[in-house]
């Protein structure tokens, strides 16, 4: 019995990976449950899979916990996740929240010596030298969540143990994939919502529309696989069927295949090695008939060229693009800023900040801090 904490179990994610245990009752027992504020999804994932432990980030008085949840034990407002994630009786942590909050769930967990499934990018975007450093010392592999990143990993377990000479990321493009720049400076917030392929929470989402999603990936990519920003190479499929490619030195390339459904990269982080049952279908390749490939318009979506900037900078360069990016969409998604001003906020934020240090949790979050400020 695999024993597992969900942190952010309210989310796309959490949800998910709950149908995973759901499926898999002989399996997996959920010890540990957090949500943000969701506080009725909370209490209903309490009641059917019975955890010992339930966290709150946004705080609960003990008079509203509904009476028959007060036998658990409960953690909730600042600092919620870190004590979950590291002092909950579990074998694996999901750390499936939403932004920085990321990093120190993940160094707590893996200081406690948990196996980490990540599906928070911000923890290694911003943190990525801390964390690898962490997973070494532990010795326990980081299991990737993201669905690109699952695929490079499945595609490595493959390669008997060959360093590859290059990734391939795969993007949707997302809805703007085909518009012309002035159409995308000025998209609305249910434009930006309407994802062709994939159904996710709205800051991914719209991070999805501008691009800066795959920018993000890119930086997760040079941490989890350590590989420098010149052999990941990003490539445009609007078909979301490759989920990532790696090249190999002789020239072969091996792609993991699947319709877009999170529950199998979820669901294979934790069960690896092996893989389990998910209710997802293979996809049907005749149907689909052919499978379309093309480069990214670095014009139109200049995140990735950002991005790539900020990884050969070093310091706090990518911790300031992920928190200018995450206020700025803030600011989108409640109507402030037109589509088109993102970026422009996410340059200014860097041509401030860039030069900033990020060796020390403080000096990360310090960061993370000014650049949401800008
Ligand atoms: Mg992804």
């Amino acid at each position: 019995m695999t024993r597992i904490a969900i942190l952010g179990s309210t989310g796309s994610i959490g949800t998910q990976a709950l149908d995973i245990c759901r499926r898999h009752p002989d399996r997996f027992r959920v010890t540990a449950l957090t949500a943000r504020g969701s506080r009725e999804k909370l209490f209903e994932q309490i009641r059917e899979f019975r955890p010992e432990t339930a966290g709150l980030t946004e705080g609960i008085a003990p008079e509203e916990i509904p009476e028959d949840l007060r036998g658990i034990q409960w953690v909730s407002g600042p600092g919620t996740l870190e004590t979950v994630a590291r002092y909950a009786e579990a074998d694996q942590v999901l750390v499936s929240v939403v932004g920085i909050a990321g990093l120190e769930s993940v160094t707590a967990a893996l200081e406690a010596g948990k196996q980490v499934l990540l599906a928070n990018k911000e923890a290694l975007v911003t943190g990525g030298h801390l964390v690898t450093d962490l997973v070494r010392r532990m010795g326990k592999p980081l299991l990737p969540v993201d669905s690109e990143h699952s695929a490079i990993f499945q595609c490595l377990q493959a390669a008997g143990g060959n360093t590859p000479a290059k990734l391939l990321l795969t993007a949707s493009g997302g809805p703007f994939r085909t518009w012309d720049r002035e159409r995308i400076r000025t998209a609305t917030r249910e434009e930006a919502l309407r994802h062709p392929n994939w159904s996710m929470g709205a800051k991914i989402t719209v991070d999805s529309a501008s691009m800066f999603n795959k920018g993000l990936e890119i930086m997760e990519a040079r941490w989890l696989f350590d590989m420098t920003e010149d052999r990941i190479e990003v490539v445009v499929h609007p078909e979301s069927i490759v989920h990532s490619a790696v090249v190999f030195r002789d020239g072969a390339v091996l792609a993991q295949l699947g319709v877009p459904d999170m529950r199998i990269p979820i669901a294979y982080a934790m069960t690896w090695p092996e893989r389990a049952e998910t209710g997802v279908e293979p996809p049907d390749l005749t149907a689909l008939g052919k499978l379309t490939f093309e480069k990214p318009d670095e014009e139109k979506f200049p995140a990735l060229k950002l991005a790539r900037q900020c990884l050969r900078a070093g310091g706090a360069a990518c911790t300031v693009f992920n928190g200018a990016n995450e206020a700025a969409v803030a600011a989108f998604l409640r109507g402030e800023i037109a589509f088109g001003e993102i970026t422009e906020r996410v340059q200014r934020a860097l041509d401030r900040l860039s030069g900033l240090p990020a060796d020390s949790l403080e000096e990360i979050r310090e960061a993370d801090r000014l650049a949401r400020e800008v």
